[in-house]
């Protein structure tokens, strides 16, 4: 047998949005004066009685391995949240923490498909769920759309890419990497497809609480019986509450689903860290004031970038109502010349604008996205600003 690794392995795209972080973060250690647009990270500070709990479960002992779906006090939280915000009733035995909700989706789908399954994902989408749903064996199938629907798929594409093998549908609104808010009428029509089809609905909430304007948050799990029994629900603390680090993401769904992935999640890596699900347990249970607070500041950078990038001739974007990114396009740019180097795609732009004037942005082919570039506005306003200025600097280079 020779050595090396698995066609599996080989076959994995590292996360470019990771990967992007990372490239900023390297060359702001290195003194480099860099303007990191990159990261899905809230730069707020952790609140702060977060941190005390974190501090206070090692000094209460709590150092020892949790029950694999997490500790009962955090679930019972957890369960209490999806009434609190959704209107949504579950018990303990549905609902399972893992580590991240990055780690809640690998669950979920290790759970749900056999070899060949299908998964309809619309497209633009998040890096990781075709990487995940190829991990385990599954096919993605993209519904693309584009800036006319507000990325939102119509109900004739959606039933379009349904077919006997499709298994489950990835749901996420507030969207990564495009920000739209799906309206009550496209998750009825979804919910609806669902049910007829007969496939599961994975819903990614992680963004529910960062809307703004007049959109509210829907969970699609509440629209019905029938649309409940074909949903999980992934939800986690990271965006909500400043918690990336902490690691700790939720599923909510049928006893079914919920024990499988209770199952591989008991051979893969066990309970999640039992420190942290303290900490996330005080972020659930806490006044929420401080994440209306981080939401107001969201809305006041979002309105900055999108007013910023669509100032700036050659560029457009959209105006979000959810998450922390806008779409910057830059189709109208492309062709045109940096220096020697020809501006073809999305990547070549990315790149060159991380060369010349150091702002770190995802290229839109990470996302299925050729022709954008994806900003992230958690970072401060003066970041914001400096990046908008150094981003049209950039542009009245290119000829
Ligand atoms: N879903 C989406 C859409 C995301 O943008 C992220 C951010 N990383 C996640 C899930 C995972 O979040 P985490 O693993 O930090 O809970
Ligand atoms: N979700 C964030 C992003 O899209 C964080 C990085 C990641 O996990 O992909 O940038």
């Amino acid at each position: 047998m020779p050595l090396g690794i698995s066609q599996k392995a080989g076959n994995i795209a590292p996360s470019a949005t990771l990967a992007m972080d990372a490239k900023a973060k390297a060359m702001k250690a290195a003194g480099e004066n860099v303007i990191g647009l990159a990261a899905g990270e809230p730069d707020f500070d952790t609140p702060e009685t977060v941190r005390d709990a974190m501090k206070e479960a090692l000094d209460l002992g709590m150092t020892r391995y949790s029950p694999v779906p997490g500790t009962l006090e955090l679930r019972k939280a957890i369960i209490e949240k999806f009434k609190r915000d959704n209107g949504l009733t579950y018990t303990p035995d549905q609902i399972i923490v893992s580590n991240g909700a990055k780690h809640s989706l690998y669950n979920v789908f290790f759970a749900l498909l056999d070899e060949g399954d299908e998964v309809i994902i619309p497209s633009p989408c998040w890096v990781s769920y075709p990487e995940i749903v190829r991990m385990v064996g599954g096919v993605p199938v993209f519904v693309p759309s584009g800036e006319r629907e507000g990325f939102i798929p119509t109900p004739a594409a959606l039933e379009a890419a349904v077919s006997p093998r499709t298994k489950a549908f990835i749901l996420t609104s507030p969207n990564n990497p495009n920000g739209c808010v799906w309206p009550r009428a496209a998750l009825e029509t979804l919910a609806d497809l669902a049910v007829r089809h007969n496939f599961y609905v994975v819903a990614d909430e992680i963004y529910e609480m960062l809307i703004y304007g007049t959109e509210k948050h829907v969970s699609i799990a509440s629209l019905g019986d029938e649309i409940l029994a074909r949903t999980i629900v992934i939800n986690g603390v990271s965006k909500t509450y400043a918690m990336t680090g902490f690691r700790i993401g939720y599923a909510a769904g049928p006893r079914e689903v919920i024990a499988a992935m209770t199952n591989a999640q008991s051979q893969a890596t066990s309970g999640p860290n039992t420190p942290a699900q303290h900490a996330a347990l005080r972020a659930l249970i806490m006044p929420q004031d401080c994440v209306e607070t981080m939401r107001r500041s969201f809305e006041e950078r979002r309105d900055a970038i999108v007013k910023g990038v669509n100032a700036i001739p050659g560029l457009s974007c959209l105006k979000p109502d959810g998450a922390f990114y806008v779409m910057m396009n830059v189709t109208r740019l492309l062709g045109k010349r940096c220096g020697e180097r020809k501006i073809e795609d999305c990547a070549a732009f990315a790149d060159a604008l991380l060369s010349e004037v150091k702002v770190v942005t995802v290229p839109g082919n990470a996302f299925m996205a050729e022709g954008y570039c994806r900003l992230s506005y958690a970072t401060s306003m003066d970041n914001i600003q400096e990046g908008l200025r150094r981003i049209e600097a950039f542009v009245k280079t290119l000829v």
